[in-house]
């Protein structure tokens, strides 16, 4: 698995100050898509277990942290490597914060329980929803790139057999 991109600390991919970590690899081909060269799964640099540890070592030691963000690419192209990694970092820094960006919408992802995809879902908080749609571009929009996709609270969605959008705590 290969990163194309890490930010220690960043307030642009979700709620708060949180580390954010964008996996290569992509097959939605979205038109307009923000950065077609992360659609390569070779792209970027190979998370070697020494980066994985300076990655969990950066946010374990980050107070100031809200949670981690894992964007691509698609992540869920990659999910049980990144189950895998969520794992290994929950286990060092205890319950976490995770959104995740897919171009899967939440009922594509929940269709089949025993599958990778639907592993990794149930180890997040927020889920960022559907291929970005060049027609219903929105720069206005929060966290997000058109007015398809939707910002859904994973873990109510789940309780409650249905896809339940998150709030913020703040107001906007
Ligand atoms: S899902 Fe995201 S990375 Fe993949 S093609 Fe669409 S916009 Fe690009």
């Amino acid at each position: 698995m290969n990163l194309c991109g890490y930010y220690p600390e960043s307030i642009n991919e979700g709620e708060g100050l949180r580390a954010a970590l964008f996996i290569s690899g992509c097959r939605h081909y979205c038109k307009g898509c923000f950065s077609p060269k992360t659609w390569n799964f070779d792209y970027g640099e190979p998370l070697t277990l020494e980066r994985e540890a300076e990655i969990i070592h950066d946010i374990k030691n980050n107070p100031l942290l809200s949670g981690l963000s894992i964007l691509g690419g698609d992540p869920f192209f990659s999910a049980a490597e990144v189950s895998g990694l969520i794992d290994r970092l929950v286990a060092e820094t205890g319950p976490l914060s995770i959104w995740i960006y897919s171009g899967y919408t939440y009922e594509e992802l929940i269709e089949r329980p025993d599958s990778p995809e639907y592993e990794l879902l149930r180890r997040c908080e927020v889920l960022v929803d559907g291929r970005f749609v060049e027609e219903l571009r929105d720069p206005s929009l929060l966290y997000r790139g058109s007015s398809n996709q939707r910002l859904i609270d994973i873990q109510q969605s789940l309780r409650q057999g249905q896809a339940v959008l998150w709030e913020s705590i703040f107001s906007f």
